[in-house]
C-alpha cells in the first residue's frame, strides 16, 4: 500500500461490547445467519445459514478437509451416520456421564455450569496475580472428582469461594445438579426405552467404530487418521452468544492412530500444526490465539490441550486437540465383543492403538473469523463497514461492477462475470454508484473488486479495487481468472 492509500484509509476504534450487537445485525442484514423459523419466533440456540453464510461455512470446511486429508497421504476421510446403535454410547461412557453439572440462582432464575464458575474464578484469581489461592482452589477442584459426592463438593466450593454469576454479581445458589446433554429420541412406531437412539453428541464415535472398516478398505498403517465432519447435537445448559453455543453444531475432528507410547509425539505435532492452521491457511490474527492446557483431565485422556480465540465476550475454546489413549477402541471391544487390535504386519505386534484427537467446531470457527474480520474505518472521507476476511475464506471472491450496465461495457462485463464463475463465487452489481458497489462488496469481505470502464472498451483492461487498502491498479481483463486463481492458493 502506498502512503497516499494509507492517508485513505483511517481504522476507528471500536468497543468490544459493541462488536457482538453489530456482528448479528450485520450477519442477518447480509445473509451470513439467520436465526431458525424466525417467523414463529425462533428456536433457542438454532441457526440457518443463508446464502453467503453458507458459502463461507463451505469453504471453512473444505480447507479444513484439504489440510487434513489431501496434505497427509495416511489420512482419510468419512461420513458415518447420526444415529448409531446404542451401545455405542454406553461403551463411549455418554449414557452414563456425558453430563454437566448444573446449578440455578434463585433470584434471578439464571442458570449456570457449576464448573465453569469453578474454572473462570481460578482464572480471575491468576490474572489479579492471586497464584497461592488459586493453586488451593484449583487443588480443591482436582479432588472433586475424587468426593463421595462430586455435586456436594461443587457446590461446597463455589460457597465456600463466594463464587457470584459473572452476568448478575448474584450468588443465591441452588444444590449442583447433572444434566445428561444427548438427546433422545425413539426409532420406529412404538415409544419405549427398548429403542430409544440419540442424536450423536460427537463425530468421533463414528470413526472409533468404523477402525477396522476404514484401516482394511484404505490399506492403511498405523500411524494413520480419519477425519470426518459432521453434525453433533447438545442438550446444553447455557446456550447462547448467538452461534458459540448452540443445540445443533458441526464438527470437524480427525482421530490419529498410533502405536502406544509415540502419542506425545505425536500429540506435539499436531499441536503445532493445528494452531499453525488457524495462522497460515485462515488468516487468524497470532494475538487473538491462546493454548489452554488442561489441568484437570476427562477419563480418557492422558494430556489435552485447547486452542483458544479471543471473542468479543471473552477467550473461549475453538479447538481441543486430546490425547485419548486406547480408552475408546478398548471400550468398544469390551461392548462389542470385536477384537480391535491391530497387527503390525512388519514386527507382528498386536496392541489397541492410542489416539490423538484433534476436534474442532466450524460454526465456532466460523464466528471467530466474522470477529476477526469485523473493521470499520474511514475511506476518502467516507466511514465504512469492511470484513477483512483471508480471500480463502471470503465467500464471493470477486465483485464484476460495469461503470454503465447497458451498451459494450454491460456485455463485457456479462463476459467477464460468466467467465469467472467457471471457477470462483463472483457477483455482478451494476446498481448504484460505485462507491456505494465497493461498500456493499466490503462489508461482505469480497476482497477484489473487478470495474470495467470506459478504459476497457480501448484496451481491454479492467480496474482492481483493493478491499483493505482501497488502493487501485489495472490489469489485462484476460488475466481475472489467473489473478484471482493466484490469491486463492
Ligand atoms: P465447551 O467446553 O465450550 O463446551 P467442549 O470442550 O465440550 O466445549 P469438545 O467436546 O472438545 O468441546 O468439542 C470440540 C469442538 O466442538 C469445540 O472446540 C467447539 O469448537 C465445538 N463445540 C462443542 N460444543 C459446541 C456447541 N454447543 N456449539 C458450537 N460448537 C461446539
Amino acid at each position: 500500500m502506498s502512503n497516499s492509500d494509507q492517508s485513505r484509509v483511517q481504522t476507528a476504534s471500536l468497543s468490544p461490547d459493541k462488536v457482538m450487537h453489530k456482528l448479528v445485525s450485520l450477519a442477518k442484514r447480509r445473509g451470513f445467519i439467520f436465526p431458525s423459523s424466525e417467523i414463529y419466533g425462533g428456536l433457542s440456540s438454532c441457526f440457518d445459514y443463508g446464502p453467503l453464510g453458507s458459502e463461507m461455512k463451505k469453504n471453512i470446511k473444505d480447507l479444513w478437509w484439504h489440510s487434513m486429508t489431501r496434505r497427509h497421504a495416511n489420512i482419510v476421510g468419512i461420513d458415518a451416520s447420526i444415529m448409531m446403535n446404542p451401545t455405542v454410547w454406553e461403551a463411549s461412557g455418554h449414557v452414563a456421564s456425558f453430563n454437566d453439572p448444573m446449578i440455578d440462582d434463585r433470584t434471578t432464575k439464571r442458570r449456570y455450569r457449576a464448573d465453569h464458575l469453578i474454572e473462570n474464578h481460578i482464572e480471575k484469581l491468576r490474572r489479579d496475580g492471586k497464584t497461592e489461592q488459586a493453586a488451593k482452589v484449583q487443588k480443591a477442584y482436582e479432588a472433586v472428582a475424587e468426593a463421595p459426592d462430586a455435586n456436594r463438593a461443587l457446590y461446597e466450593l463455589i460457597l465456600a469461594e463466594a463464587i457470584k454469576a459473572p452476568d448478575t454479581g448474584s450468588g443465591d445458589w441452588t444444590e449442583v445438579r447433572q444434566f445428561n446433554l444427548m438427546f433422545q429420541c425413539a426409532m420406529g412406531a412404538v415409544a419405549d426405552t427398548s429403542n430409544i437412539v440419540y442424536l450423536r453428541p460427537e463425530t468421533a464415535q463414528g470413526i472409533f467404530v468404523n477402525f477396522h472398516n476404514v484401516r482394511e478398505a484404505s490399506r492403511m498403517k498405523v500411524p494413520f487418521g480419519i477425519a470426518q465432519i459432521g453434525k453433533a447435537f447438545r442438550n446444553e445448559i447455557v446456550k447462547g452468544n448467538f452461534i458459540f453455543r448452540m443445540v445443533e453444531f458441526e464438527q470437524m475432528e480427525m482421530q490419529y492412530f498410533v502405536k502406544p507410547g509415540t502419542q506425545i509425539e505425536a500429540f506435539e505435532a499436531w499441536r503445532e500444526e493445528r494452531f499453525n492452521w488457524y495462522i497460515d491457511v485462515l488468516g487468524i490474527n497470532r494475538e487473538k490465539l491462546h493454548w489452554y492446557k488442561h489441568d484437570k483431565l476427562a477419563h480418557y485422556a492422558d494430556l489435552a490441550y485447547d486452542i483458544k480465540f479471543a471473542f468479543p465476550f471473552g477467550i473461549e475454546e475453538i479447538e481441543g486437540i486430546h490425547s485419548r489413549t486406547d480408552f475408546d477402541l478398548s471400550q468398544h471391544q469390551k461392548y462389542s465383543g470385536k477384537n480391535m487390535e491391530y497387527i503390525d504386519q512388519t514386527t507382528n505386534e498386536r496392541y489397541i492403538p492410542y489416539v490423538v484427537e484433534t476436534s474442532s467446531g466450524s460454526d465456532r470457527l466460523f464466528l471467530a473469523l466474522l470477529s476477526d474480520a469485523y473493521q470499520e474505518d474511514v475511506v476518502d472521507g467516507e466511514p465504512r463497514v469492511m470484513l477483512k476476511l483471508s480471500p480463502r475464506v471470503a465467500p464471493v471472491k470477486a465483485a464484476v461492477l460495469p461503470l454503465m450496465k447497458k451498451g459494450e461495457m454491460g456485455e463485457k462485463a456479462d463476459r467477464l462475470r460468466d467467465d469467472l464463475s467457471k471457477s470462483f463465487l463472483v457477483q455482478y452489481d451494476d446498481a448504484a454508484s460505485i462507491g456505494k458497489r465497493y461498500r456493499r462488496q466490503d462489508e461482505i469481505g469480497t476482497p477484489f473488486c473487478f470495474t470495467v470502464d470506459h478504459q476497457s472498451l480501448e484496451d481491454n483492461t479492467i480496474t482492481v479495487r483493493y478491499r483493505d487498502s482501497a488502493s487501485q491498479e489495472r490489469i489485462d481483463m484476460a488475466r481475472a481468472a489467473e489473478f484471482l486463481g493466484a490469491k486463492l492458493v
